[in-house]
């Protein structure tokens, strides 16, 4: 046993890391969530499914090829307190956790055969700037870690702080999100390229698919979506 192994185990010892979930210490092989708590996540299996809950939400607005998320996202849920912790908690490894999960079901299912980037739904500067990361960009590290794909965090800017729409009602957000991204300069590279975009959760699906309409006036780019929760409306 290496003098490093036997230093973290000791660690381990005295300071077990816990299930973020039901805080009871984790086991050899266990990270974030306990074996328990992550079968019991409320996974929506959409996995291959071409037309499903998320899909439903872009057909007919924009042309997409796939669209899918791993959770549903429930008020008061177990999946809700994970994305509070890695969005208010600041707990940066829950996002790369999820997103390498997310990843390792998207491959299993061919979901992400044909990819070729990854694009973190871009934060607000001052939002990115209050929080000090963005989430999405951490989920497409963890997804990065096993898909072995780029991410894109230059092509795409957000102008608008859309945060304060929660409370309106779903039509008027959808009108409200046009012109919330604009394009830079820096989008050559992604000419002909089939970008998905990651998201931690996707509502009503209308700033998603505002930055998606923004990526396809990229010349022959196609996009896709995913976020790690569905939430129910
Ligand atoms: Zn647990």
């Amino acid at each position: 046993m290496s003098m490093m192994k036997i230093w973290n185990e000791l660690l381990n010892l005295f300071f077990p890391s816990l299930c973020v979930l039901c805080h009871r210490p984790l086991i050899d092989g266990e990270e974030q969530l306990c074996l328990h708590c992550s079968c019991n996540l409320s996974y929506t299996y959409f996995d291959n499914a071409d037309t499903n809950e998320v899909a439903q939400l872009f057909m007919g607005k924009f042309p997409f090829e796939k669209a899918t998320a791993m959770f549903y996202y429930q008020k008061g849920g177990a999946v809700q307190k994970l994305i509070h912790a890695l969005k208010y908690h600041d707990n940066q490894e829950l996002a790369y956790y999820l997103g390498r999960q997310a990843a390792i079901r998207l491959k299993q299912a061919g979901f992400v055969d044909d990819m070729d980037v990854l694009l973190p739904m871009p934060l607000h500067f001052s939002k990115e700037c209050k929080r000090g990361y963005n989430q999405a960009e951490l989920i497409a590290q963890g997804m990065a870690s096993v898909l072995y794909l780029p991410i894109e965090t230059s092509a795409v800017k957000r102008v608008v702080n859309s945060s304060t729409q929660t409370h309106k009602e779903v039509y008027e957000r959808w009108q409200n999100v046009q012109n919330v991204f604009v394009l830079t300069e820096k989008t050559k590279h992604l000419q002909g390229k089939h970008i998905l975009i990651v998201d931690d959760v996707i509502t009503t699906g209308s700033t998603i698919a505002s930055c998606a309409v923004t990526c396809l006036s990229i010349s022959n780019v196609r996009v896709s979506m995913m976020g790690i929760a569905l939430a129910h409306r």
